[in-house]
């Protein structure tokens, strides 16, 4: 390197480590990830790929990109109100307001008053018994799956589990209920058809051996046709005479019922019908958190919340307030979507056609999250040309909307309506791309 050689004015690590608005990146992001921009852009000073003047630049601007988490908010705008791969359930305000609050040291598992410790997530627990009185007590724990997991190794670990094989599901992304429910110890005493099963089916089944009977709704699909299956005030005479505890695996999370979806069981209704639990997601009708909420009688919320398995899938404090502003907040997202007010979606349709040039067709929405399957939520979207999806998704905000039919189609149903100008930008973002 001689005296004239442009590298000895790449400017030097710790000097540009001092300006201030690396500095101020510094507080925020890892040193390492900020001396890493620092070498990156120093190498390609070196590599003759940048100028010396422009390094200080780069490192500002790649520094303004670089955010806490690499996750991209995305704007469904495919209609599906609960979207698995979009992390299914958005948060409502409050729910966020409440993770922000129970970000730092909160009195999660400590009465304040007394100083002493308390029970875990009281306020999450009183919020889900107000909004669903027929409960006796509640437990809340990571996810659905965990909540059916303990249900099952508590009341029936060493013993048999009760269930008709028209409800051995699948419940996505190749987990199933069956197998689920062997790798707790219980055993799995299938009962009925595929297609039929009757009380006496459960009645041949049930002994000394039984720890429970469960229920599932079958939320992921439907069996039309010649079918028969047992409800859960038709079990609750077996489960009494028998001496064993009645458990119904929701899914959804429905809390009361909802008149759009009359084929969703949901907690109040099957409490009251003589289920001793019930369990269900937090993620998916109910619109809060990922979590599992098992809701019914207090003796046997109990004999879950003793198991020591419950200690392994016990909720975060981020969830548990999450939860309790989900459930004792205004509607959530979900409900929204779910009942969105078709002529207002027509407008936003028409007015972000009219803007871009696409045209409104009826689209519907649809539930998702393996929850009332082909019940359609009708609507409307707007179409584009298919090539429109690709830029959509990579835009910023990035854009998921729905190809069909050799269309790249934007339905507003599950994007809030002040994101609507956002949209907006983003769809003529990506039709100059491919114009
Ligand atoms: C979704 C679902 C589950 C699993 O719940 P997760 O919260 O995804 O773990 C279990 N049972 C039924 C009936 C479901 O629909």
């Amino acid at each position: 390197m001689t005296e004239a050689d442009p590298r000895r004015a790449i400017p030097r690590t710790d000097a540009l480590l001092m300006l201030p608005p690396v500095r101020a990146a510094r507080a925020r992001l890892g040193e390492h990830v900020v001396r890493g921009v620092v070498r990156d852009a120093q190498d390609q000073a070196r590599r003759g790929e940048l100028n010396p003047d422009e390094v200080e630049k780069a490192v500002l601007e790649t520094l303004s990109r670089c955010r806490a988490t690499a996750l991209r908010p995305v704007l469904n705008a495919t209609g599906v109100v609960v979207h698995t791969n979009l992390g299914r359930a958005p948060l409502s305000a409050a729910a966020t307001e409440a993770l922000l609050a129970a970000s730092g040291y909160v009195d999660v598992e400590l009465d304040l008053a007394t100083g002493a410790r308390s029970a875990r997530g009281v306020a999450a627990r009183a919020a889900l018994l107000a909004a669903c009185p027929a409960a006796e007590d509640s437990l809340v724990v990571n996810n659905g799956a965990a909540a059916l997991v303990l249900a099952t190794t508590a009341l029936a670990a060493g013993r048999e589990v009760v269930v008709s094989r028209g409800e051995l599901i699948e419940i996505g992304a190749g987990f199933r209920l069956p197998d689920l429910i062997a790798s707790t110890g219980a055993r799995l005493r299938e009962v009925g058809t595929t297609n039929r099963t009757h009380l006496r089916d459960y009645a041949e089944a049930l002994g000394p051996q039984t720890g429970c009977i469960l229920k599932v709704h079958p939320s992921n699909f439907a069996v039309h046709g010649f079918t028969a299956a047992v409800d859960v005030s038709a079990l609750r005479a077996l489960a009494t005479e028998h001496d064993v505890a009645l458990v119904a695996d929701l899914g959804s999370g429905l809390l009361a019922p909802d008149p759009l979806l009359p084929g969703e069981p949901d907690a109040a209704t099957t409490l009251s019908a003589g289920a001793d639990i019930v369990t269900a997601s937090g993620d998916k009708l109910l619109g809060g958190p990922q979590a599992g909420v098992v809701l019914g009688r207090s003796d046997v919320v109990a004999r879950l919340a003793r198991h020591p398995l419950a200690r392994a899938v016990r909720a975060d404090k981020l969830t548990l307030a999450a939860l309790e502003a989900t459930v004792s907040g205004a509607d959530a997202p979900v409900t929204r979507a779910l009942h969105a007010d078709p002529a207002r979606l027509r407008s936003r349709a028409a007015q972000l056609a009219a803007a871009v040039g696409g045209t409104v067709v009826a689209h519907d929405g649809r539930v998702g999250g393996g929850g009332a399957p082909g019940v359609p939520l009708p609507g409307w979207a707007v179409r584009l040309p298919e090539a429109a999806a690709g830029p959509l998704r990579g835009g910023d905000p990035a854009v998921l909307p729905r190809v069909h039919d050799g269309a790249c189609l934007v339905d507003l149903r599950c994007v809030p309506e002040t994101d609507d100008p956002a949209l907006l930008d983003a769809v003529r973002t990506a039709l100059a791309r491919i114009s």
